[in-house]
Parts: C-alpha cells; sequence; structure tokens
C-alpha cells in the first residue's frame, strides 16, 4: 500500500521532495487554506499551471478542497475578490506569498485567522475594529 501511494506521488511530481514541500506549505498557513480559512487539502496554483504558474512555492498555497474546486482556472485575485468569505488580510497575505515573502503572509494570516474562525461571514465588518491596534 505504502509503495503504491509512493509511487503514485511521484508519477505526479517530479521533485523527490515534494511531499516534504507540500507538508511544509501547509504548516506555513497552520493546516489552514490561505483563501477561506478551513482546513487545507490540497495546494492550489495561484497562476494556474494551465497558463504557465510553476509549482514553487511562490506559486503554490493550501487551499481547502472547496476553493481549489470552486477557482479552477480563473486569476486567483479575481475569483477571491468575489468570494462571500474574501477578507483583504488573505488577499495581502497571498500577494505577499506570491511575491516570496512568506514570512509576512503568515503575519496577515495570523492577524486573519482568530475571528475569522469564529464567522467567517462577518469577517467584513471585523475588519474595520482590528486594523489600528494590529498594525502598530
Ligand atoms: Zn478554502
Amino acid at each position: 500500500m505504502h509503495n503504491r501511494d509512493a509511487v503514485f506521488l511521484e508519477d505526479l511530481c517530479p521533485k523527490l521532495s515534494d511531499r516534504r514541500w507540500r507538508k511544509s506549505l501547509h504548516e506555513f498557513t497552520g493546516n489552514r487554506c490561505i483563501y477561506c480559512g478551513k482546513n487545507s487539502e490540497s495546494i492550489d496554483h495561484v497562476l494556474p499551471q494551465s497558463k504557465g504558474g510553476l509549482s514553487i512555492t511562490e506559486n503554490c498555497v493550501p487551499a481547502c478542497l472547496s476553493c481549489n474546486g470552486s477557482k479552477t482556472d480563473n486569476n486567483a485575485f479575481e475569483w477571491y475578490r468575489k468570494q462571500r468569505f474574501y477578507d483583504p488580510r488573505r488577499s495581502m497575505a497571498i500577494r505577499a506569498w506570491t511575491e516570496g515573502d512568506i514570512r509576512l503572509a503568515m503575519r496577515l494570516l495570523q492577524w486573519a485567522e482568530p475571528k475569522l474562525n469564529e464567522n467567517i461571514d462577518k469577517s467584513r465588518s471585523i475588519l474595520n475594529e482590528d486594523y489600528s491596534w494590529k498594525l502598530a
């Protein structure tokens, strides 16, 4: 069973370290979807592979299956802006991530996370309260 899985993964992924790399991506976000904050079950290409997006850290973000499936080949930022769970802090985090600043992305995600978990639908109204003291 394990051997079969390993072969399957290596067939899919050119790099032997791919599995470890994917794990580290999920760890950056605390195993949360970078878009909505649910459990990350997959890796999403910000720029889709079909449009030349590479499988590198800057282009690969942890995402839940729902977001990954909904986004498909759309531009990640345009797609994300239309979602009910849109959060500008997460959008900034994704932008930082794609620019290679994972540390900044993580800080933005941590900032977005607590309230988002409580109630994703209220995230928009909560934003105004939080900006001032967290940015200091
Ligand atoms: Zn998601």
